[in-house]
């Protein structure tokens, strides 16, 4: 079999490691991929959004089976134009795609399914938006309706600042067309978890469920970033709440979608924020695995993940994925200084030769220059994934491995992190879970 992955970050270095893991000897290519897919895949030189260019390769290359990693080549339609052209493709079209690509569209389809949600309203007009701000209790959420990387929610614990929030979106257009739309919605209090399930439209297996850590400093301060660790599976994830979720948030949201005429096949990642009532009240869709989710969620499936793909892929359900028992991930994301503002990128980087067991990292932003060295390329630099017996030993493998290298802490992120973290029906509350180390 011939896969084709889409994309070049860390989630697409962990698809394409896990496919192999399960399938020795499956061909995959990966678009554009990076240095660490390079050693599971053949890269091919084409950006993950240049649709035509992945449409020729598909078929330059046999492929009998694509796999789109990323937001922004669903949202532009990549899977609509592969599958007009006779491909099995796992992942939504543009339509089904805007659950994500439209914060304006998710809370439009959330209202009508009855899903549980913050209320909001949405805007264009800058007045309108600054009226309904002044009117509401703090704290509020700002959002760019459009893409924005993971970076367009603005949290803002007073009115004043939402309205600044509102101003730079609406006023100063400083999100571009992403923030043309602006969603304000109330605060949500609770527990995020993150579930992503694989989906044919109907029927929907989840994988573990997954936390992330989207603040760049300890405590939960700094800004938000793309997400700097994660560990799954996370304790509030109950079998209680995943039932929950199934059936007040994933099943009415694929019926809405197909009611629509924008039918959902691919992964639904579903942000939840858990009420201390335990009602999963759902902060964000997204079309696609998350990132970092997917370095913590695919080192504990042991089986079933290509057939899941294949099945969604064909228009049929997904067979049960075979999940590792006892095991847990976390993974430390190595951001480059200066992240999330601007990055510092060219840094040469001293990688070791071989990890610990129970130790994956995951490329993120690395390339190879023209004489093979390996170098810093994006903010998020490596994701470091321990996988163990128990939490704290994931953790302590994910921690002593990113310390290896050969790193110069950034002054900003030297003091650690003592964000919540639990596992195991345990709160582990207020101890280190991983360090914003920086790779110079
Ligand atoms: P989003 O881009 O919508 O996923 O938001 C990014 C992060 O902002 C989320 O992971 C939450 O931590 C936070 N957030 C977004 N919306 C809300 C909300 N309504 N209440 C509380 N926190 C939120």
């Amino acid at each position: 079999m011939r896969l084709l992955v889409v994309g070049g970050g860390g989630r697409e270095h962990a698809l394409c490691w896990a496919l192999r893991r399960e399938n020795p000897d499956v061909i995959i290519c990966c678009a554009p991929g990076n240095p660490g897919t390079a050693e599971l895949a053949t890269n091919l030189a084409i950006a993950a959004d240049d649709i035509d260019r992945i449409a020729d390769a598909a078929d330059m290359y046999g492929i009998d089976l694509v796999i789109i990693g990323p937001e922004v080549p669903l949202a532009l339609g990549l899977a609509d134009r592969l599958r007009a052209e006779g491909r099995l493709v796992a992942g939504p079209g543009a339509a089904a795609a805007r659950i994500e690509a439209s914060k304006a569209f998710s809370k439009d389809v959330m209202a009508a399914a009855g899903i549980p949600t913050a209320a909001s309203e949405t805007f264009t007009d800058l007045e309108a938006a600054l009226a309904y701000v002044a009117e509401h209790p703090e704290p509020l959420v700002v959002k760019a309706s459009g893409l924005a990387a993971g970076k367009g929610a603005i949290v803002c614990a007073t009115r004043a600042e939402a309205a600044t929030a509102v101003q730079s979106m609406l006023g100063d257009r400083q999100f571009g067309d992403a923030g043309s739309v602006v969603v304000v919605e109330a605060f949500l209090v609770g527990e995020e978890v993150s579930l992503l399930g694989i989906t044919d439209g109907h029927t929907v297996e989840l994988l573990p469920a997954a936390q992330d850590h989207k603040r760049l400093l300890e405590g939960d301060q700094g800004p938000n970033t793309g997400g700097m660790g994660a560990y799954a599976p996370v304790s509030i994830a109950t079998p209680e709440l995943l039932g929950r979720a199934l059936k007040e948030v994933f099943t009415p949201c694929l019926e809405e979608l197909a009611r629509r005429g924008a039918p959902f096949s691919g992964v639904l990642y579903a942000g939840l924020m858990v009420a201390p009532d335990g009602t999963p009240n759902v902060v964000e869709f997204n079309c696609r695995l998350g990132d970092p989710e997917t370095e913590v969620v695919l080192p504990l499936v042991r089986g079933g993940l290509l057939a899941a793909f294949e099945a969604i892929a064909r228009g049929e359900a997904p067979p049960r994925l075979e999940i590792a028992p006892e095991s847990f991930a976390v993974t430390t994301v190595l951001a480059s200084e200066g992240y999330p503002d601007k990055p510092l990128k060219g840094q040469p980087i001293d990688l070791p030769e071989s990890f610990p067991h129970g130790v994956v990292a995951f490329h993120a932003g690395t390339t190879r220059d023209v004489q093979g060295v390996l170098r810093v390329s994006g903010g998020r630099v490596f994701a470091v994934t321990g996988v163990g017996a128990t939490f704290e030993e994931a953790q302590a493998r994910s921690r002593a491995a990113g310390g290896r290298w050969q790193l110069t802490q950034h002054p900003a992120c030297r003091t650690k992190w003592t964000f919540r973290w639990r596992s195991n029906g345990q709160q582990v509350a207020d101890r280190p879970a991983t360090s914003a180390d920086s790779v110079r």
